[in-house]
């Protein structure tokens, strides 16, 4: 991702001499505050990992941070960090010359045409249909934005995102704003500044955000905006005066309420849909877009020609995603939480807390009369780590020793010296029939799967150029029946893999069995004693 961002900042700096066309880029740099310790370990974090990267990153003071940033109040900063390569673009100015970067290269392009549905057969999508007719096409890309989640039901893809009200100010002009005020974030008070004109763009993520547009997003909503609403703002603006006392006292110009789409997780959905082959998603930038558009853009057009994904890309992939991810009712409970996350303190092993739990064990209510503290995979809610005597089954985020540490040591020493049983109900299943169900499996089973019925093979599922895709069980059943029991988070995805390599003459159906089964798992040192007995 740091990677992605880094080709963003270089191509909007570099795009006019190509188009002849400004982007607005101006680098200015930015400067992120840390308020607390917690904060400032976490930014350190970030910075040793983009350094890695040859990016150019320097802790500063606050008194520097002031120094470079005047009309800020730092008294109850610790630190900060300088990105002088960081800057702002104005989005208007980029996308003309993106589009005419890409004309240049021949694309062309159509506005005001609406795709009204999808020409899909044998699986593969072969075109669209348009208030102005019928288009074939190879390859399609949904990157509809806050509509892409409708615009994917046309076709069974599940793109599971939702809008938010989202929130800027304008300032008039400040004495001491110039074009070269650095982008300014405080993620404690959920705000960020930059200069516009001579004065102050101040927007933010508040923690409890107000879902939008629960019975869809009108066609031709683009270009619009929603009424203010002070009562929602009112958090980011009381941290902004307090940060920028001068606020109080400046005329503000506008109001900015408009809708943007926030997925599940923080993270934007990109690759080609499980569902439908050929079908890919580029969506749900959580208000990053205009920053990720460069890098995102480069990401999939590379998946589209290359047929893979061009790097390690897990944590954006579409295939993360379940059906139930597209439930109304969830999503918006979610979203409430997930417009928040741009900013929020992300603790090692942090949970989210909307929307559970969910999809749980038959096992649930005794695991957690037992002092089961959980976590969440994929919805379902599985036992993280079981209290101790007089502990409270709640996490205690921070950067030092976990207060789960010990109950996962008394754990581990549990399987070495004796049998424990594990709930690994969460596990996703599938099953795999018909005629060539031993003939595919074997093909892209890096393991030896041909056993007699029965029998049961670990092994790494891979994909054309050897790469890992899953790592799972398959049991052979029957001589043309297989019961995969595959990670938590890979149903989806391994399903999208095992069907895409059945080929034309082949008979084999993949089902997701995994709401069917329960999973114990017997294990330890006195497993086979015990198992005996
Ligand atoms: C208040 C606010 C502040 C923001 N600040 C920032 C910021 O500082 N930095 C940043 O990086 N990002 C910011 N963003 C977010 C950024 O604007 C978005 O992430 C970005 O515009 C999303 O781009 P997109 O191309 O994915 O979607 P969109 O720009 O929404 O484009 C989707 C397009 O698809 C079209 N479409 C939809 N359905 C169909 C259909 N059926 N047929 C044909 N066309 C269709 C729509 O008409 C639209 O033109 C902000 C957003 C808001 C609301």
């Amino acid at each position: 991702m740091t990677k992605m961002s880094r080709y963003g900042i270089d191509l909007y700096a570099t795009l006019e001499a190509e188009t002849g066309l400004a982007t607005g880029w101006k680098q200015c740099g930015s400067i992120t505050l840390a308020r607390t310790p917690e904060r400032m370990t976490l930014l350190q974090r970030t910075i040793a990992a983009a350094r890695s990267f040859g990016i150019e990153a320097e802790f500063i003071t606050p008194a520097e941070a002031q120094k470079m940033w005047p009309m800020m109040r730092i008294d109850d900063l610790v630190g900060a960090v300088w990105l002088p390569g960081d800057g702002k673009a104005n989005p208007t100015d980029l996308t003309q010359s993106l589009a005419k970067g890409a004309r240049n290269r021949g694309a062309r392009i159509f506005e005001g045409v609406q795709i009204t549905g999808t020409i899909i057969e044998h699986g593969r999508i072969v075109g669209v249909e348009t208030d102005r007719g019928t288009v074939r096409c190879e390859t399609f890309l949904n990157c509809a934005g806050q509509w892409a989640r409708d615009l994917g039901k046309l076709s069974g893809v599940n793109i599971p995102l939702h809008s938010a009200e989202h929130f800027y100010l304008v300032t008039k002009e400040i004495e001491g704003v110039h074009t070269d005020l650095p982008v300014l974030r405080d993620p404690d008070g959920y705000i960020y500044y930059k200069e516009e004109v001579g004065g102050l763009v101040m927007g933010g993520f508040e923690p409890v955000a107000k879902p939008w547009g629960m019975d869809g997003i009108p066609p031709k909503f683009e270009f619009q905006l929603l009424p203010d609403n002070m009562d929602q703002f009112q958090v980011l603006l009381d941290e902004a005066v307090h940060r920028t006392p001068v606020l109080e006292t400046t005329e503000i110009k506008l109001f900015l309420n408009g809708p943007e789409s926030f997925t599940p997780d923080g993270n934007f959905i990109l690759g080609e849909a499980p569902e439908v082959r050929g079908y890919f998603v580029a969506a749900g930038f959580n208000s990053a877009g205009i920053a990720n558009a460069g890098g995102a853009g480069k990401l999939i057009a590379e998946w589209i020609v290359g047929g893979a994904a061009p790097a390690d890309l897990l944590d954006v992939d579409i295939r993360r995603f379940a059906p139930f991810n597209s439930n109304m009712s969830w999503l918006k409970d979610r979203t409430v939480e997930a417009l928040g996350l741009h900013y929020a303190m992300r603790w090692p092993r942090h949970e989210l807390e909307s929307g559970r739990p969910l999809r749980r064990s038959p096992l649930y209510d005794r695991l957690q009369a037992k002092g089961a503290c959980f976590g969440s995979k994929l919805g379902w809610e599985r036992v993280s780590w079981f209290a101790l005597p007089g502990q409270t089954p709640e996490p205690q985020y921070g950067f030092g020793r976990p207060n789960w540490l010990d109950a996962c040591i008394e754990e581990q020493l549990a399987v070495r010296k004796d049998v424990v049983i594990f709930d690994q109900t969460s596990f996703g299943k599938l099953m795999v029939q018909g005629r060539d169900a031993a003939q595919l499996l074997q093909r892209i089973c890096a393991n030896d799967i041909a056993v007699a019925p029965g029998n049961m093979v670990y092994t790494a599922l891979l994909n054309a150029r050897g790469g890992f895709e899953s790592d799972l069980t398959v049991m052979r059943l029957e001589a043309d029946c297989f019961l995969i029991i595959t990670g938590s988070a890979q149903p989806y995805r391994d399903i999208g893999h095992i069907k895409r390599h059945i080929r034309e003459n082949e008979h084999v159906t993949v089902t997701d069995v995994t709401s069917g089964y329960c999973t114990l798992t017997v294990t330890g040192r006195k497993r086979s004693s015990c198992c005996r007995a």
